[in-house]
Formats: C-alpha cells, structure tokens, sequence
C-alpha cells in the first residue's frame, strides 16, 4: 500500500528494539535484567486510582473541551505556581494525551519546512523524528559527560542562523541525567530573547532531582524569557503514571491556542477519566513523589558507588531523572563474545547476549560513545546487574 514519504523520518523507537531481543532471550529462559526501561517501576499511587475509578462511577466518561478540563488547567497553573513561582492562566494550558503528544503538537504549530531546531545531545530519542516529521531540520549540538553534559553557550551562539525557530532544552536530561545550570538556563534564554528563538523546555523530570540540585525554568528569568518560553510537563515520571497519557503545554496564549485546533481535530480531547486522575495527582497529597524521589537517589549511589569499581567505565554523576550515561569507549576496539565491539550498538548487544542484562545503545540518543542503563529497578536487580556489567567487561 502506499506510504506518504513524511513516514520516512520516523524511525521504530530504539528503546523498542531492545526490548524486543531482551524478550526473545527470556521466552528462551534466560534470565535477562532489563536496564531499558524508560519509566518508574513504582505502582501508581492508591488516591490517584481512586479518583479515576470514581470519574468512571460519576459517569464521568464523555468527551471534555479538546483542551482539557478546566479543573486540570487551573491544576496545573497552581502546581507550577507552587513548583516554579510563576503565574501562568487556564488559557494557557493545553492538556494533552501525554507529554509526547503535547510536544508533536508544538511542532506541527512552531515548525515550517527548512525551520531549524536546536537540539542536544544526548537528547531523548523522540525529539528528532518529530522535527523531521514536521518538516524541520535538527542541529545537534553535543555535550559531553567531562563537562557533566552541559552545553557551551559559544557553540549555540554560532549554531544559530537565519532559519533557527526554536532551542529545545530538557532539563534533568534523559538519557544524561544532566540537571543544567542556572548560568547555562540565563545564557539560552539570553539568546533566545535576543534572536526571537522559542524556547521549548521539557520539565517532565522535575521533580525527580538529586544532591539538592536546583531546576532552573526559562520561564522563571523574567518576562521576556518567560514570553519566549514553552513548558512541557506531565504526570508519567513524578507520579508514576506513564500508562495514563496526561501531559500539558503551558506558554503564549495565541500559539496555545493554535496548537489546541490542531488538537481537537487530531484527537478530540485528552482521555477523560485520566484528567481526573491527574487532577488529583497535582491537588492531592505530595508526599508519594517525595518518596519516589529519596529512592531513585538512594539507588542512583548504588549504581554510581558500583560502577566505579568497573575498569574502563566513566560516568558523570547524573543530577536528576533515573538514568545513567556511562562512556564506554575505552572498551571498543575489543574483540568480545567472538566479534569486534567498536560501537555503542555492538556493546549493547554484547551486554545483552552475553551478560544479559538490557540497556540502551547511546547511538539511539545522538552519543555512540556511551550506553544506557535505567535505575527503575530494585536495588537486587542493580547489584546483580551491575555485577554481571563488571564480569561482562573484565
Ligand atoms: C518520558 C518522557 C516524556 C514523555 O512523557 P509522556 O507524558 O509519557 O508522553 C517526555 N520527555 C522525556 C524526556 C521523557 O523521558
């Protein structure tokens, strides 16, 4: 059957793949540990199941406005006057399937072909394909873990032309874990105010944040840069609630408002008992995340503590989210399991057939020198997997 030749920029999600072998290996009864996963182990939490299962026996079940309720607006509104000290109005807000849809619809209102957004890397694998599905091109910038993966504001300057619409910054960062710094966060809203870029900040792991880090919004530096600013946020990470598809976008009115038209002929609105759910995940009690939160850092010094006690294996010490982002390039070049592993690709299959233990390729994120292993596990699976990661490598 016919294909449009815009499919052509979307690639089958990396992460998939993996999890896809890692599969095929258990169903032959190995006992594989998966470092892969990109979401919280934790259940999601009792009250906010209870809200929804109330929404379904109040009928509550219908479509709402294809923005979203204005309950879960006004939420979101308190939640990030409460987290970020800025005021925002329910007209600002679109509530979308997820903080995937929410960006994909930030691009298909921001991005006209030729358009070039800024990306870094290592960035989240989605960001490009939904670019270039727009009609966009990606510069990448990298960043590197010897300078715990922050950009240099001299290298983004000089990546800005004519054609740059728009800066993407995720901050803490997947897959790096790299929590950037308030003089990194000044110095791009600084440009973006100055050459009229948008700056789109994905905040979705905010709240999962290390060592006291400080999460420095765009949209907290002043007015210019909070008019320059887009927020993207959802409940999947901090409340442990991937499944349920709830996300927003928060920023100007008029392209808020755009994006939603988009929206309401895409999907009509946002799946209705989840919203109620999320609502009573940003109005409830806090103290779940809190608690998420103390043992992604306790396990997070596990792994750290454990790796590096593993020979040729650098890591800068992730600040937030719950990954880390080992360099492993002192061990390409090595003939292992029988063939030559010279790039992240081969480590990771490697580490997958022979130790059994699933990570990501970095090469998935735009960084072929590192792999990819998720702590949303238990402190047992990390000792025993960071074990076999030592065994594997010796
Ligand atoms: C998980 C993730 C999201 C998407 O969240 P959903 O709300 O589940 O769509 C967005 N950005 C990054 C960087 C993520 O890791």
């Amino acid at each position: 059957m016919k294909i449009a030749a815009r499919l052509d920029s979307i690639s089958p999600s990396a992460t998939m793949a993996m999890k896809i072998k890692a599969e095929e290996l258990a169903k032959q009864g190995k006992d594989v540990l998966s470092f892969a996963v990109g979401e919280p182990d934790f259940p999601t939490p009792e009250y906010i199941c209870e809200a929804a299962r109330q929404a379904i026996a109040e009928g509550f079940t219908k479509y709402t406005a294809a923005s979203g309720i204005t309950e879960l607006k006004e939420a979101v509104v308190a939640a990030i006057e409460r987290d970020l000290g800025v005021s925002y109005e329910p007209g600002e807000v679109l509530i979308s399937n997820g903080a995937k849809h929410s960006l994909m619809n930030v691009f298909q209102t921001l991005v006209e072909p030729g358009d070039e957004v800024i990306v870094f890397a290592p960035y989240w694998v989605t960001y490009p394909d939904q670019i270039r599905f727009c009609g966009g091109k990606v510069k990448v910038i990298m960043t590197r873990g010897e300078d715990d993966f922050q950009p240099d504001l001299e290298e983004v300057r000089a990546a800005v032309t004519d054609r740059t619409v728009a800066l993407l910054v995720n901050t803490p960062c997947n897959p790096s874990g790299a929590v950037y710094s308030r003089e990194v966060i000044e110095g791009l809203a600084a440009l973006a105010i100055e050459r009229d870029l948008v700056i789109i900040s994905d905040e979705i792991y905010k709240h999962i944040i290390f060592d006291g880090a400080e999460h420095v919004s765009p949209a907290t530096l002043g007015d210019e840069a909070k008019e320059q600013t887009l927020i993207i946020d959802g409940v999947a990470k901090s409340y442990s609630m991937t499944g349920w598809r709830i996300g927003w976008l928060v920023g100007d009115r008029d392209f808020v408002a755009a994006a939603g038209r988009l929206q309401s002929q895409g999907t009509s609105c946002p799946n209705t008992i989840a919203q109620r759910a999320a609502v009573e995940a940003l109005n409830g009690p806090q103290d779940s995340v809190e608690q998420m939160r103390r043992q992604f850092e306790a396990r997070r010094d596990l792994v750290m503590d454990r790796i590096a006690d593993i020979p040729g294996v650098r890591c800068s010490r992730p600040r937030g989210a719950f990954y880390v982002f080992p360099d492993v390039t002192e061990h390409y070049g090595r003939t292992l399991g029988g063939a030559k592993v010279e790039d992240s690709t081969a480590m990771a299959e490697y580490l997958l057939t022979e130790g059994l233990i699933s990570t990501v390729p970095g090469a998935a994120f735009g960084a072929d020198d590192y792999v990819r292993l998720s702590f949303a596990c238990s402190t047992e699976e990390i000792e025993e997997g960071l074990a076999r990661l030592k065994r594997t490598l010796a």
